[in-house]
């Protein structure tokens, strides 16, 4: 039977413990509020900030509650309020904000330990929950905001040491991936430890649907894993209004309506979207790369930069670091262009019909979100699982380009040895704007994915009787004690 006829008596009570970054909170605060849609009682566990964000973007009520925990600034050095990795801007505050969350165990364990749930859903970057969960002797399902194809990809690189050559093929997958980047040791290293205690859980949450990872590796994974994974987004669909949309995450630094006339004004699919997540800062010389580019492809566009918060009176000469002497006079006085310093409402802006192409770092989340808009990519992906989400879109599904990123960062910022020049940029641009057969085919099969999404989503759809399935075994599981 359907949980969403299910009695309340019958509902379950289940912990969602989101990991401190904006890239896993916001899938998992709207997959708890796909359980809490289904009639289940959701309690979200989170810190005091990141508690103030979600109030404003998530609908709390009766059976989703929030419950915080304090955040360790002072044992950790940090400023009051810094309590995502989104804030950090250098590694030595990325290391500070890491730290504090492995403080945060005793008071979420004590928490859990007094009011026991029926199962705990949390992220992977807290593995002490695996320990918990046993100790209370109740099932635990492992979320990391990764594509299925990501971790089957890791796994085949691990169990083929692919880590030495810079351009390789992985081998073992049901499709042949060529690899032209190496991913850092120590970065693999984490992820594969990581991944051990996901297997150990009850299950896997995905922030994807079956047809975009494909039938085939979800029983690669199966197969080589001996794990389940539950395919239940994209997580983003559950928000259906503009402004449900606009609200997701942080608050957005530019004004919904503005932001909507300012798209309403141009034509269908004519605008690039250009925005790399919440942790990638790239330094002046690559921005500066990325507006020569954008300005000779002629395109109109919207680039979310977030190296630039708050720093809109900057100084002429600050500004000509990384934009071109007379930009901004050329651009954005003439509405060609609307750069957002800061948090954009991004699910907002790809749903709109004017954003024909999305320049991305390949996070999952802005993958599946573009993909459920129907809009194409040009892939530029940074660090992460980033590389392998690419290939994804560009050599398995055929709904992107690559911009030609060969070099893996172990993280978001810091000094990169290679720039991606203008050239590459604006050609890859073309590939997609420009149009032509190629191009039409690649805008075809993302449009076919966005529907695809959809459907995945509705009663019937892939996602939502995945849900109900996945519903019912936790109630199996809590009634059999
Ligand atoms: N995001 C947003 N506005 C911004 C930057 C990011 O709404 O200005 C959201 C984006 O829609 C996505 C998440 O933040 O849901 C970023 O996750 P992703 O996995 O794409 O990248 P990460 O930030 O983890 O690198």
């Amino acid at each position: 039977m359907d949980n969403m006829e299910e009695g309340k008596e019958k509902a379950l009570k289940i912990y969602f413990i989101p990991y401190l970054a904006p890239g896993h909170m916001i899938p998992l605060c709207d997959i708890a509020t796909l359980f809490a849609s289904r009639r289940q009682h959701v309690t979200i566990i989170t810190t005091p900030s990141n508690a103030q964000i979600l109030r404003k973007s998530i609908p709390l009520k009766q059976n989703l509650r929030l419950h915080t925990v304090p955040f360790p600034s002072q044992e950790v050095g940090l400023p009051d309020g810094v309590e995502s990795l989104s804030s950090a801007t250098n590694p030595v505050n990325l290391g500070k904000i890491y730290q504090a969350t492995t403080l945060l165990r005793p008071p979420m364990q004590q928490f859990v330990e007094e009011n026991p749930p029926d199962c705990i859903v949390a992220d992977f970057l807290f593995p002490w929950v695996d320990e918990l969960a046993n100790k209370l002797q109740i099932p635990r399902l492992a979320f990391n905001g990764f594509s299925l194809f990501a971790i089957c990809a890791i796994e085949s690189v691990k169990a083929n040491s692919l880590y030495e050559s810079s351009s390789y093929v992985i081998a073992g997958l049901p499709h042949s991936i060529s690899m032209n980047a190496t991913p850092p040791k120590i970065m693999s290293e984490m992820l594969e430890a990581l991944l051990e205690t996901v297997f150990k859980s009850n299950g896997l949450i995905v922030n994807n649907f079956v047809e975009l990872d494909g039938e085939e590796y979800i029983k690669h994974y199966e197969k080589t894993t001996c794990h389940k994974a539950w395919h239940i987004g994209p997580a983003s669909l559950i928000r259906r209004t503009v402004q449900e949309k606009s609200e997701r995450g942080e608050q957005s630094v530019v004004n919904m309506h503005e932001c909507l006339s300012w798209l309403d004004s141009k034509q269908v699919n004519s605008v690039l979207y250009i925005c790399f997540g919440s942790l990638c800062h790239f330094e002046d010389k690559q921005l500066y790369e990325i507006s020569c580019a954008i300005e000779a492809s002629g395109y109109e566009f919207v680039w979310v930069v977030p190296e630039k918060r708050g720093k809109e009176d900057e100084s002429e000469e600050e500004k000509e670091k990384w934009l071109p002497k007379g930009f901004e006079e050329r651009m954005i006085r003439k509405k060609k262009g609307l750069i957002i310093r800061g948090w954009a409402p991004q699910v907002m802006i790809l749903n709109h019909a004017a954003v024909g192409a999305f320049l991305t770092h390949c996070g999952w989340n802005s993958t599946v979100e573009a993909v459920s808009a129907g809009v194409p990519m040009i892939t530029w992906p940074v660090h992460g699982e980033q590389f392998y989400n690419e290939k994804l879109i560009t050599q398995v599904q055929g709904i992107g380009v690559e911009v030609g990123a060969g070099e893996w960062s172990m993280m978001g910022f810091g000094e990169r040895e290679k720039t991606v020049s203008r050239e590459s940029i604006e050609k890859a641009v073309r590939r997609l704007m420009d149009g032509g057969d190629q191009a039409e085919k690649i805008r075809r099969s993302a449009l076919e994915f966005g529907n695809k999404a959809k459907q995945a989503v509705q009663e019937g759809g892939s996602s939502h009787i995945n849900l109900t399935v996945l519903i019912d075994e936790l109630i199996r599981l809590r009634d059999r004690k």
